[in-house]
């Protein structure tokens, strides 16, 4: 059946049986798109969808990808799979409202082939996708470090618009080294982190650490594998810019996708006694970047407005005083710049926020909400 969202799987890797006939396969374009949900984890909308592979095979029904890109790649037809899966991708995502991007996976073995971009650039066109709604995921891999070829695909897909992740990241060898290969956008946690955190403090410390790498780097952040309200909480605390997995949302064919697109999506509540607040109790040794968590829980009883922002002016963590001040909830300002949340003070306040980012301490400096006459104070920023 075609809406069986949940493929057979074959041992990886393996011969393919006799029954299973790629070639044929191919020929009959029996490889399909199937689409996964991206959400912004801020607030709960969908950002775009994960392009995922299907073998959509007349007897067997559907074949999941673990058990035929290994073979592809092997037998050399990943190049002819890719290409048929992106043209049935590209062409049904056309349809799609223009904010909604479409992450795509190319293996490792493919940053060999230079005629890539253009192959992508192409089926983008005839489907008439825009190409800066193009997320192109590559999965971390020694590959990446040693081709040469790699960075010349990745600098002409970047020129052409398309960004770059940094896909299963924590999972192969020598990560960070892969991180600097080549000009990523967005680096994915993988999987296996966030489908452990709740339990393991071990996967807790790995997935704000690399929240906190790519938060430090300027990388946005998904969180993929999140199957439960608790992992996804948790992730929104981290700071964590999108989420994936079955909470949000199976991977489903083209024919789902408009409904999909229009099922109601809402904002996550942080429940109080939730996870975030377990870590804060817990022993958490946090990398500095992700210790506000466990600030969290002192300043929130703190008679004052407090507020820490990343190094793009983002909130990163606020207390409930401060939210209240500016008129909208904790959950509104994560993630959110500044600009967004108090407009009407931040030309003013834009000066001293950058004073502060490159070190100064300030004191005692006074301001007013234009348009509510209120008076803020901001004993310290710093
Ligand atoms: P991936 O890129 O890491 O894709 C995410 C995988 O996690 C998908 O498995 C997805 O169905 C699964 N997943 C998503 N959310 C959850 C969740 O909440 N819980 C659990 N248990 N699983 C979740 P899938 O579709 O079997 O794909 C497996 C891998 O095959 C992909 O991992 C990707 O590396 C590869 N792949 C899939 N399509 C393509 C393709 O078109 N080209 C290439 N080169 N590789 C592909
Ligand atoms: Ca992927
Ligand atoms: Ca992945």
């Amino acid at each position: 059946m075609i809406n069986d969202t949940t493929p057979c799987r074959m041992p990886a890797g393996k011969r393919l049986p006799e029954y299973l006939n790629p070639l044929r396969a191919l020929a009959e374009s029996q490889f399909m798109p199937f689409f996964q949900p991206l959400v912004t984890l801020r607030t709960g909308q969908l950002a775009g969808f994960e392009v995922l592979a299907r073998w959509q095979h007349p007897l067997e029904g559907l074949i999941s990808p673990g058990t035929f890109i290994p073979v592809a790649e092997r037998d050399g037809w990943i190049g002819q799979l890719t290409r048929q899966i992106l043209q049935k991708a590209f062409q049904a995502a056309a349809a799609l409202p223009e904010n909604l991007n479409l992450a795509i996976n190319i293996s490792p073995l493919q940053l060999r082939d230079l005629h890539l971009p253009e192959q992508i650039r192409a089926l983008a066109t005839d489907a008439g996708f825009a190409f800066s709604r193009i997320v192109v995921e590559i999965t971390e891999s020694a590959l990446i470090d040693t081709l040469p070829s790699a960075v010349s695909i990745a600098v002409e897909l970047k020129t052409l618009g398309c960004r770059l992740a940094l896909d299963d990241f924590g999972t192969g060898y020598s990560s960070l080294s892969h991180l600097q290969a080549l000009p990523f956008d967005k680096l994915k946690v993988d999987r296996s982190f966030v489908s452990s955190m709740t339990e393991k403090r071990e996967s807790r410390k790995i997935v704000s650490a690399v929240i906190g790498l790519g938060q430090s780097l300027g990388l946005r952040t998904v969180a993929e594998g999140i199957e439960t309200h608790e992992q996804a909480e948790m992730m929104l605390w981290l700071g964590c810019d999108f989420g994936q997995g079955y909470f949000y949302g199976r991977p489903v064919p083209a024919r789902d996708l408009a409904a999909c697109v229009s099922a109601k999506r809402e904002k996550l509540q942080i429940a109080q006694g939730s996870a975030w607040k377990k870590i804060s109790g817990s022993n958490f040794h946090v990398p500095p970047t992700q210790r506000l968590a466990q600030l969290q829980a002192v300043y929130d009883g703190a008679p004052v407005g407090l507020a820490f922002l990343d190094q793009n002016m983002r909130y990163m963590n606020l207390n409930q005083k401060l939210a209240d001040m500016n008129g909208a909830t904790i959950e509104d300002h994560l993630g959110s710049p500044v600009a967004e949340m108090i407009p009407e003070l931040f030309a003013t306040i834009e000066p001293h926020i950058r004073r502060a980012l490159d070190g100064e301490t300030l004191a005692d400096l006074r301001l007013t909400y234009p348009s509510r006459g209120k008076l803020v104070r901001c004993p310290t920023i710093q």
